[in-house]
């Protein structure tokens, strides 16, 4: 919980440690021993991640003198939430461990927070920024927007675990990085016009972020060791922009927008950061912005650039343009306060081919 502050004050919660490399998952115990935690773990994972990651990470903790609980959890939904804080109240843990794709990360994150407890996350895919940030965002929360809860006091990424995921996840968690190209101008453009705080270091870590894996989109394309790694530690300087911000402003604009619009109403929807993709196309070209750059870099990286990549009817990413202004109203973007008109978002949508 985030301390009451005089005005004008400046709170940062950041990780104390981040592991980054092949084979560090077995440093889970040694890592929380280090930063003065012992005592009772509770991993939260997912069924998938379970034999690949979780095991691991016990085996870890019970070699560092741990007593420690496995919870397994069906994807990130409130329900899910609950039974882990239940299992927190039971067990008492001085640790809660994540293991797994955004979705557990996002359970462990929310179910720690909600019960005063520290979390460390073990993220098993890179498929966006929630993996090492404070914020948190669920199905069944009164937002379809992610909203702040806490930073992990550690975050230990195992790239011979992450190379390993699904490639779909890695192409999109470079989509949600490469959104930051635009949310940083959203932001600037809310500074400008709506007088808004705007924190330049946060910002350039943004950026820095987006710059780091449009350079290379060949190396994460073989999912090679420097581009798993790219990617990961671009992940977590967004997590760190959004830390050090204490919002998530640098890290998401209108594209986030147009995403989460996109999978509240399409009947299929893609996944978050493969739309993020998609919508940072579509605002790159509102921005007047080097929207050939990014659509030329995502598709180099064999992520989608057209609603039929992303398996959704042209009318949706038309409905999500015109509209997605009024998810956020207090958050200002490219798509300004009354949205495109349809003709307009029918021209940025063909003029870029993401329809047509
Ligand atoms: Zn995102």
């Amino acid at each position: 919980m985030a301390p009451q502050l005089p005005p004008d004050s400046h709170y940062m919660q950041l990780p104390r440690e981040v592991l980054i490399g092949k084979q560090v998952a077995p440093q889970v115990g040694t890592t929380l021993v280090r930063l003065g935690i012992r005592g009772r773990a509770l991993i939260v994972t997912g069924p998938k991640v379970k034999d690949i990651a979780a095991d691991i990470v016990l085996a870890s903790l019970n070699n560092t003198g741990f007593i420690a609980h496995t919870c397994v959890v069906e994807g990130s939904t409130t329900d899910q939430v609950l039974l882990v804080e239940n299992q927190i109240h039971e067990l008492n843990p001085d640790i809660i461990v994540g293991v797994g794709g955004g979705k557990d990360i996002d359970v462990a994150k929310l179910s720690s927070v909600h019960t005063s407890k520290p979390f460390l996350s073990v993220p098993t895919a890179a498929s966006h920024d929630g993996i090492a940030s404070p914020l948190v965002s669920m199905k069944g929360l009164d937002r379809p927007y992610s909203y702040v809860a806490q930073s992990p006091v550690a975050i230990v990424a195992d790239t011979s675990i992450i190379g390993r995921s699904p490639y779909r996840l890695i192409a999109s968690g470079c989509g949600d990085v490469v959104a930051k190209y635009t949310a940083v101008r959203d932001w600037k453009l809310a500074h400008r016009i709506k007088n808004e705080y705007y924190g330049d270091y946060a910002a350039e870590l943004a950026i820095m972020s987006s710059r780091l894996v449009m350079k290379n989109p060949s190396s994460i394309r073989m999912v090679s060791e420097s581009g798993v790694r790219t990617l990961v530690e671009a992940l977590m300087s967004c997590g760190v922009a959004m830390s050090i911000a204490g919002t998530s402003r640098p890290c998401s604009g209108a594209e986030h927008l147009f995403s989460h619009y996109l999978t509240m109403t399409a009947p299929t929807p893609a996944l978050h950061g493969e739309q993020c993709g998609v919508g940072t196309i579509l605002c790159a070209y509102l921005h007047g912005a080097n929207w050939e750059l990014i659509k030329d870099v995502l598709h180099k990286i064999g992520a989608p650039t057209t609603a039929k990549e992303l398996g959704i009817e042209p009318k949706y990413v038309i409905d999500a343009l015109t509209n997605a202004h009024t998810i956020r109203p207090e958050r200002y973007t490219i798509l300004g306060e009354s949205g495109l008109t349809k003709e307009a978002a029918e021209r940025v949508a063909t003029v870029t081919g993401v329809i047509g």
